[in-house]
Order: C-alpha cells, then sequence, then structure tokens
C-alpha cells in the first residue's frame, strides 16, 4: 500500500486522517504543526505525540519524499538544490538572499510542455506535474537547510512560484500547496508574499484572480507582438497578446490595495530589446489601461544550448526609460548566482550537475 504523503495534506485533512485511524482529530492538528511550523521531518522527533502512534504512522506515512541530489552555493549566497522525486524525476529549487528579505524559487512541474524558445527547461519537455506535498517540500527543505530545522526565518520569505513549470497547468495542486503553505498554524507565509508567474494559461488567470487565498501574478510576456510572441512563446498561438491582456485586466480589477501586475520580460539581444519595441509594450500596457502594473526586465543568461545572448547594458537601460517616461515603473532584475534564469524559470534540470557546478565556481 503507498504510503500516505502528509506534506501534501491541508490541516482539515490532517484531522481526518487522524480520526481515521482511531486519533482524535486534534491528533492531526498537532501532526500539521509539527510538519509545517517545526517543520520536523522524522516521527520520532514528534515527541508530544504517542508512542504507539508514532509507530503507526512509520507504517502508513511519510513525511519527505524529495531526494536532494544535489546543492550547489553561489559566492552571493545563492543556492540552487537539484532534488529528486521518489519515482525519479528532476527537482529544482533556488533560495536567493537578500538584505531585506529572502526568497525561495520553487517549481511547479517536472520539466516544462510549453516551449518557450529561450527557456532551457523547455528542453526537457514535461516530464511530470508535481504534488502539493512535493511544492510545500521544496519549501520546508530549503528553510531547514538555510536556517537549521524549525529555526524562525530571520526577515521572513518571499517565494515565487517561477522554478521549472507552468504553475497554471498544474492549478489544483498548486491552490492546494498554496492552502497549505499560508495556514496560519504552519508555516505562515502571507499570500502578499506569494508571487506566481504564468506564461500566460489564459482561462486560469481568470480562476487564479478569484482565488480567497490569492498571491500576487506576474505574466511573463516578452514580446509586445503577437509575430514576436508566437515565436519567443508559442502559447501565444494558443491565447494571443489581447486575450491575455483581457484576462490581465480581469485580474487587475480584482487586485488588493496597492497591490501590482507585474510583466516579465526577457531581453534577448536584438530580438526584443529595441526601443521601439519598448515603445509597443509601452503602448500595449497603456491601451488596456493596466494602472498599477510595473515590468521585471530580466536580462537573459546565455546558455551553449539557446541561441539567444544578453542585451547590451545599455539598451537595456535605454529599455527601461522609455518604459518609465511613459509612467510605468520597470525594474532590472539582475540574474544572481549566474545559475538561475529569468522570469517563469528557466532552470535546467537536465544540466549535469558538473556543469552547474562549473558554472557556479567561476562566479
Ligand atoms: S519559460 Fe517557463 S513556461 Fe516557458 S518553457 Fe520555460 S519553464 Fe516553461
Amino acid at each position: 500500500m503507498e504510503k500516505t504523503h502528509l506534506t501534501g495534506l491541508t490541516r482539515a485533512e490532517l484531522v481526518e486522517f487522524a480520526e481515521r485511524q482511531g486519533e482524535p482529530g486534534w491528533r492531526g492538528k498537532q501532526l500539521f504543526k509539527q510538519i509545517q511550523a517545526r517543520r520536523l521531518f522524522s516521527f520520532d522527533e514528534m515527541t508530544d505525540l504517542p508512542k504507539k502512534f508514532r509507530q503507526a504512522l512509520r507504517e502508513i506515512a511519510v513525511i519527505s519524499t524529495l531526494k536532494v541530489e544535489s546543492r550547489f552555493v553561489s559566492t552571493d549566497g545563492t543556492r540552487r538544490y537539484l532534488m529528486k522525486t521518489q519515482d525519479g524525476f528532476p527537482v529544482e529549487t533556488v533560495f536567493i538572499p537578500s538584505e531585506n528579505r529572502d526568497t525561495i524559487c520553487f517549481s511547479s512541474q517536472s520539466g516544462c510542455p510549453l516551449k518557450c524558445d529561450f527557456c532551457l527547461t523547455a528542453k526537457l519537455g514535461l516530464l511530470r506535474s508535481l504534488s502539493a506535498g512535493e511544492i510545500v517540500e521544496q519549501i520546508l527543505i530549503v528553510l531547514n537547510d538555510v536556517y537549521g530545522v524549525g529555526n524562525e526565518t530571520p526577515h521572513g520569505t518571499n517565494l515565487v512560484g517561477m522554478g521549472a513549470g507552468e504553475p497554471f497547468l498544474n492549478f489544483e495542486n498548486l491552490v492546494k500547496a498554496i492552502e497549505i503553505i499560508c495556514d496560519k498554524e504552519g508555516l505562515s507565509i502571507v499570500p502578499n508574499r506569494i508571487t506566481i508567474s504564468t506564461a500566460g494559461i489564459v482561462p486560469k488567470i481568470y480562476e487564479f484572480a478569484e482565488l480567497k487565498i490569492r498571491p500576487h501574478l506576474a505574466i511573463s510576456l516578452s514580446a509586445p507582438t503577437d509575430e514576436l510572441r508566437n515565436r519567443l512563446m508559442p502559447i501565444n498561438r494558443r491565447w494571443n497578446i489581447e486575450t491575455l491582456m483581457q484576462a490581465a485586466s480581469f485580474f487587475h480589477e480584482k487586485m488588493r490595495p496597492r497591490e501590482k501586475l507585474t510583466f516579465e520580460y526577457v531581453l534577448l539581444k536584438g530580438v526584443n530589446d529595441s526601443e521601439n519595441q519598448a515603445l509597443e509594450l509601452a503602448r500595449l500596457l497603456r491601451k488596456y489601461r493596466l494602472k498599477r502594473v510595473k515590468v521585471n526586465l530580466i536580462p537573459h543568461n546565455t546558455a551553449e544550448e539557446l541561441d539567444y545572448t544578453p542585451s547590451d547594458e545599455t539598451k537595456i537601460e535605454r529599455f527601461k526609460a522609455v518604459l518609465e517616461s511613459h509612467g510605468i515603473p520597470a525594474y532590472i532584475r539582475r540574474p544572481r548566482g549566474r545559475d538561475i534564469y529569468a522570469a517563469c524559470g528557466q532552470l535546467a534540470a537536465k544540466a549535469s550537475v558538473s556543469a552547474v557546478s562549473k558554472k557556479l565556481e567561476t562566479i
């Protein structure tokens, strides 16, 4: 019999689980706290649970299913984790430290079915979607590694769903993982500290906008015209820019006060980084009267497997200036650790450990 992965159960589900084992429901709440707040991965450490129950749990349940295969630490403190699921699929997670607030970038799928032309993960294709438990576990593993088991995070944590995969193609598990992560008796991360990035799965943007526990949204755009976006992000052939912007407008209407909608734009030398294209992007955002938006400009990282090179520094600055001159806040997202790739997860799970390690050593 397959063991139940407790990390992917909500507090309410753990109450039911405990009751099914003949225990009072509050034992389930206790279990939830031990896993999600204390971040314990071993039943033996849960000494406030009766020994008999802990023994039974060992037979029927499991807390941790991901195995960290490799961990790389960049000189700027960025940590990259290559993990494996129990059935052998690669999962990547990145920790990015910062003075004010650390960020964990998690994956929603192993590989990705979308074929963004500038993305290494795309080369893998979809291996499989991750379960809610596998999404949550990535965060628990990183927090324990960086701060020590159960220790407080010194200045809170931001989460970004920009790792490998398209989160909105794994919507149900993503939403469940968010519920678990935001639970006040667990990790207690507020939705305002979480950003989910989509390449433009339009129907799910509408659904996401209506969620009760809703993180921020980032839309990976990377081109101001359909002609170019069809080429760079083939998902555009299914939902073109107009359809995408209508969904963005709907989301914009539903936003909380002071919330901002982010557009991510990967800058590719000679492809989408001209002044004229910056102007087209500004006009596009203005056309839909999106007032509370910001644009993250992401200089592309080169990789042997990809036919693109990063834009020149002057071009990047000029692109930013054009957007700003049209009243659109724009930020250049400097790559951290250089192993981390842009917008919605350009992680290359297939990258051999030695290749990644070599990259990090040279920083
Ligand atoms: S950029 Fe994001 S959505 Fe596109 S292929 Fe890569 S991981 Fe998938």
